[in-house]
């Protein structure tokens, strides 16, 4: 789908009015619905059709609005939607995974998503293996036995190392495993994952989507089948079901995402640019930027865009890196990601604390290390305040 196509999707896309003709979405804030007869209710529940429901935790009008709306932009068949990115990661594996199975997955993960494949999915007698994202080698080895399903994140937190879902899916699909790519850093509106060769892409809506730092959500896109036969009984079931007033918000992000992420894009690449140049910056990571290591897969992958989040190594550790947060007087100090405003975050000290020393490193995760997720402000003040904390160093 052309951009043209992508955006307008977003303002237009999955819509249903009402007979009152509302111009903005309507927020069905219902958990029930109320059936003309005894027996349109027995026949909903022996088969529910297009736009019939019977419970929010199944389906809601203003949910599947968001639902329609996300699986057009992203060019799947449908899409479910969870109360969170956690959610929908858990939801995706879970929903097709049992006891004897193999998952192989990329090491460089969001700690939660870790936490799902190192812990929670062994519990239950599923084998993970874990490789280096970006080494063919090591998936082509990892999959010869073969696996019921592969998950990467295609953009990795915090290194910003990508994964060649071309080349990985190639790989698996042979292996017969289902492509599950957590796409939250590579955005929606850079994205795409499916016709590169992702089966489901799942999304931390509360990210990019929303965009604006209000509410936890989720979406798993892929083929109906895998939508409606695997991932909606296991999710009507197990109960973490978006709520339609967070589908709402989602539905409203939706609409201007197109317009921040590539202005959080624009900036993103100036200020890599300009801590590229500065003599306390030891290392830059942006794959827009033509030394990253990954510049060619990044530019075929991202259709030439770099994302909105930038990394950079402090020289001086954590006594350094702390100097600089502490300094800043526009970008914030958080941990969230994909927000209209930017945000500072220090993995080694907050959301990668957890590992241990040896796992950050493996990660290239240093204690000078900072994570910048690139805001709606203006460049030149964002690139003025960066320079200036550095200069504080
Ligand atoms: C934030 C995030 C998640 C989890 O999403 P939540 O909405 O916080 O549950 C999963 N994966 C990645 C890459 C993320 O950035």
């Amino acid at each position: 789908m052309t951009t043209k196509g992508k955006r307008t999707q977003a303002v237009h896309g999955g819509t249903q009015r009402s007979q009152w003709g509302e111009l903005s979405e309507a927020i069905f804030l219902t958990q029930g619905f109320a059936y003309d007869s005894a027996e349109q209710a027995e026949a909903r529940f022996i088969q529910a059709g297009p736009d019939e429901y019977i419970y929010a935790r199944y389906g809601n009008p203003t949910v599947a609005m968001f639902e329609k709306r996300i699986a057009l932009l992203e060019g799947a068949e449908d899409a479910f939607a969870t109360a969170s990115g956690m959610a929908a990661v858990n939801g995706a594996l879970s929903s097709c995974l049992k006891a004897g199975d193999r998952v192989v997955a990329a090491r460089a993960l969001f700690g939660s998503c870790l936490y799902i494949l190192e812990t929670i999915l062994p519990r239950f007698g599923v084998e993970v293996v874990f490789v280096d994202g970006a080494d063919r080698a090591q998936w082509e080895e990892a999959l010869a036995p073969g696996a019921r399903a592969v998950f990467f994140e295609s953009m990795a937190n915090p290194s910003l190392e990508m994964v060649d879902i071309e080349a990985v899916a190639t790989l698996a699909h042979a292996a017969g495993a289902v492509v599950i790519v957590d796409n939250v850093f590579s955005t929606p509106v850079f994205s795409r994952a499916i016709e590169q060769g992702a089966d489901v892409v799942v999304y931390s809506a509360t990210k990019h989507i929303d965009g604006q730092g209000r509410a936890l959500g989720g979406v798993i896109l892929g083929s109906r089948e895998f939508i409606r036969g695997t991932v909606e009984p296991y999710l009507k079931h197990t109960g973490a079901a978006m709520s339609p007033f967070t589908a709402w918000i989602m539905l409203k992000g939706l609409e201007t995402m197109d317009l921040r992420v590539r202005a959080q894009a624009s900036s993103a690449r100036a200020i890599a640019e300009a801590v590229s140049e500065h003599p306390k910056v030891t290392a830059v990571s942006y794959p827009g930027l033509p030394t990253h290591p990954q510049y060619d897969l990044a530019q075929r992958q991202l259709g030439g865009a770099g994302g909105t989040m930038v990394s950079f190594v402090i020289e001086g550790g954590k006594e350094a890196a702390f100097a600089f947060c502490n300094a800043l007087e526009i970008v914030l100090i958080s941990n969230n990601l994909g927000d209209a405003k930017s945000i500072a975050t220090h993995p080694a000290t907050t959301t990668h604390q957890r590992l241990k020393p040896e796992q950050r490193a493996s990660l290239g995760i240093s204690d000078g290390m900072i994570r910048l997720s690139v805001g709606i402000e203006a460049t030149e003040d964002l690139v003025a305040d960066i320079l200036g904390a550095l200069s504080a160093v």
